[in-house]
């Protein structure tokens, strides 16, 4: 009989073999630099790992990481010393109708490119990996909410057609999986095209938005506590006004993850 230790060494080999034949198929590409990190231990770590895309470890080491201290309610990034359960002074006047918010990166330089080579590459593959990622470092955080469905955020249907894929959902689809829940990609609907937020005053964001989204089958998040998906969470606005929509429809609670967050 085979001791348990070489069980492990046997199982471990066959795991090595089956990446390196994977990086051979999908060969790994820092979705931040572009470099080739195939075969490279730096960029060998398999969190970071995904069917031909990975983050390097000169990338590891440069991207802004959202650690505490960040306000729980909007994950808004604040100075070292402040409690981490303390909210922010914008979620102290006027809170946002989700319950909480979270992303893996603060928004920066860094993280601009792979987030422009996604949305206008576009590359529906790398915004899979960003679900990934998001799984695989949020798993335990989102079940202790627990969490029942997962919603992204929808586009457009002309814009649907130009980009030909909604990277929210594709980024919510591996959050769903790992969830073990349901995907709901008909529920929430953009019934309204609006111009992009960039450059608007806060009052002028929100009249952009204001009846932009729709809820077409209540009776799927009816009662049941959310997890809204988005690529970045900027001003908010965008994400707010979804889940008072949810909220609106019956939802018990919704929160919010994104890849970024806009400090
Ligand atoms: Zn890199
Ligand atoms: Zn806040």
């Amino acid at each position: 009989m085979l001791s348990r230790r070489k069980i492990w060494r046997n199982s471990s080999g066959v795991l090595h073999a089956l990446r390196s034949l994977l990086e051979l198929v999908f060969p790994p590409v820092c979705a931040l630099c572009g470099d080739d990190v195939s075969g490279s231990q730096e960029g060998a770590s398999g969190d970071f790992l995904w069917k031909g895309w990975a983050i390097c470890g000169e990338c590891l080491k440069e991207v802004n990481w959202l650690r505490p201290p960040f306000c729980p309610r909007c994950a808004m990034p604040m100075k070292s010393g402040v409690v981490s359960s303390h909210l922010c002074g914008d979620c102290l006047a006027s809170p946002p109708p989700f319950s909480s918010a979270r992303a893996l990166l603060v928004y920066g330089d860094e993280v601009f490119p792979l987030l422009h080579k996604m949305k206008y590459g576009p590359e529906a593959s790398l915004a899979r990996f960003m679900g990934v990622l998001l799984a695989r470092h949020f798993l335990w955080q989102i079940r202790d909410l627990g969490i029942e469905r997962v919603v992204p955020i929808p586009l457009h249907k002309k814009r649907l057609v130009e980009r030909g894929f909604n990277q929210a959902a594709l980024m919510a689809r591996p959050i769903a999986r790992a969830l073990e829940i349901p995907l709901e990609l008909r529920c929430l609907v953009k019934v309204r095209p609006t111009s992009p937020q960039v450059g608007l005053k806060r009052s002028e964001r929100v009249a952009n938005l204001k009846g932009a989204f729709a809820v077409t089958e209540k009776a799927r998040i009816s009662g049941k506590r959310l997890l809204l998906v988005d690529d970045v969470y900027t001003t908010g606005t965008t994400l707010s006004e979804a889940s008072r929509c949810l909220l609106k429809a019956g939802a018990k609670e919704v929160h919010v993850i994104t890849f970024a967050r806009v400090s």
